[in-house]
């Protein structure tokens, strides 16, 4: 079957809003510009508020019905022939001083491709939807907005505070929403057809691969453990080397051997990404180190394998040195399967479109991740990043790179909606 009539003028619409595209990024990236460089837009601040209320205008003068729930997420919705909906979906705040890609890149796209839509007879609703507070950033809680959307964010989560001591609760207060209004904020999931979510990589995969754009297959579930060392303090001139319980040294024999298990595995990561020496000086022998560990994988057999495994020998160095260690698990989040008919309507929309792609895992968490564990029919794509920069000012994606994507997701949303591929 050819690509019917209706989708080949929806698409040459979408093409024609590329210089849109742009505009409305850079046009967000002004908001919580940081004097420092790069963009600080925080969760359930007033400049996330700003770049909220700058979405909700642009959707407006498209034509689509703007609903807001009562904690801040926005809902962009084109109106369709049943009561059914697919949701294209993204976060529009930042971490401090990060980039204008992450996050806004699906949001915007996705207002164009319901522009370019709109004179469609679509199935299902299609609603933009801008999720509030993704980023971990402030609250030391990630996902925050589809977790409320999709009814997971637990009550006592809104207690959360801060580095200034500010509660969850009081800043989405002071943005003007009622967090004492959870259960309304929760959408009506069994009416939702699929979620589609359209993200920047950042990671290096796809630029050393030369893909412009991934089909995302996996998303990579966290575990995270505190290892407190402790051996003796000892003056750093008069003790002997044979005769000390340095728990730094068995620190860092801990981390080179994450490394050392980790490499090689195609489905593994693991890293240790703060270590302390609390009340460590020049002239001491370390008696005290804390490091944390985090081992991410889509695997979770594997993830299991390999904890067990650097436990192990943490165990074996820390005796071996003379060293008490104590272990405690921070949090353990599951790894997420996406949706296979979600993977394979993506598919299908590149290839469709000639777009080379990559199927991949996906590292970093995002909110489809709230969708997916909820049941619902939930799909990823990727575009490409500059060098996998990412959370920086120097994040950056090809404008062409993006246009590949949104031109997929676009055929992919018709697709689903239609309930057909036509190749
Ligand atoms: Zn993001």
């Amino acid at each position: 079957m050819e690509m019917p009539a209706e989708l080949e003028e929806a698409l040459s619409t979408l093409r024609k809003g590329k210089a849109d595209i742009e505009t409305r990024l850079k046009e967000i990236a002004r908001i919580g510009k940081d004097p420092k460089g790069g963009i600080t837009r925080l969760a359930y601040s007033l400049e996330e508020n700003e770049a909220f209320e700058y979405v909700k205008e642009v959707g407006l003068s498209y034509g689509l019905v703007a609903k807001e729930d009562p904690l801040g997420n926005l809902y962009l919705e084109l109106p369709g022939e049943t009561n059914g909906s697919i949701i294209l979906g993204s976060h529009l705040d930042t971490v401090p001083r990060g980039g204008m890609f992450d996050g806004t890149v699906g949001v915007v796209c996705s207002l164009e491709i319901a522009k370019a839509l709109l004179q469609v007879r679509l199935k299902q609703k299609l609603v933009v939807a801008a999720f509030r507070a993704e980023e971990s950033a402030r609250f030391k809680i990630s996902l925050i907005g589809s977790s409320i959307a999709t009814g997971q964010l637990d009550p006592s989560m809104l207690e959360a505070k801060d580095s200034k001591g500010i509660r969850l609760k009081e800043a989405i207060k002071s943005c003007g929403f009622h967090p004492d209004r959870l259960k309304d904020a929760k959408l009506c999931l069994d009416r939702i057809k699929a979620y589609l979510e359209y993200h920047i990589e950042q990671g290096p995969v796809l630029e050393a691969y030369k893909y412009p754009v991934g089909v995302v297959t996996a998303i990579a579930g966290p575990i995270r453990y505190e290892l407190i060392l402790k051996g003796e303090w000892a003056h750093s001139g008069t003790t002997p080397m044979d005769m000390r319980k340095d728990a730094l040294v068995t620190a860092a024999e801990i981390v080179l051997s994450v490394k050392d298990i980790c490499t090689g595995r195609s489905s593994v990561v693991g890293t240790v990404g703060d270590l302390k020496v609390p009340g460590g000086s020049i002239n001491k022998v370390p008696g005290e180190t804390v490091l944390y560990l985090e081992v991410r994988s889509v695997e979770e057999d594997e993830r299991r394998e390999v904890v067990q495994k650097i436990l192990k020998i943490a165990e074996e160095k820390a005796k071996r040195n003379g060293v008490h260690l104590n272990i405690r698990k921070i949090q353990e989040r599951p790894a997420i399967k996406l949706h296979s008919e979600m993977i394979k309507v993506l598919e299908f929309a590149c290839d469709s479109m000639g777009i080379e792609y990559l199927l991949m895992p996906s590292g970093a968490s995002h909110d489809a991740v709230n969708f997916r564990k909820v049941g619902i029919p939930t799909g990823m794509l990727f575009c490409q990043s500059k060098k996998g920069i990412s959370h920086s000012p120097d994040e950056f994606s090809e404008l062409d790179h993006i246009m590949a994507g949104a031109e997929a997701l676009l055929v992919a949303t018709y697709a689903l909606s239609r309930g057909q591929r036509y190749v």
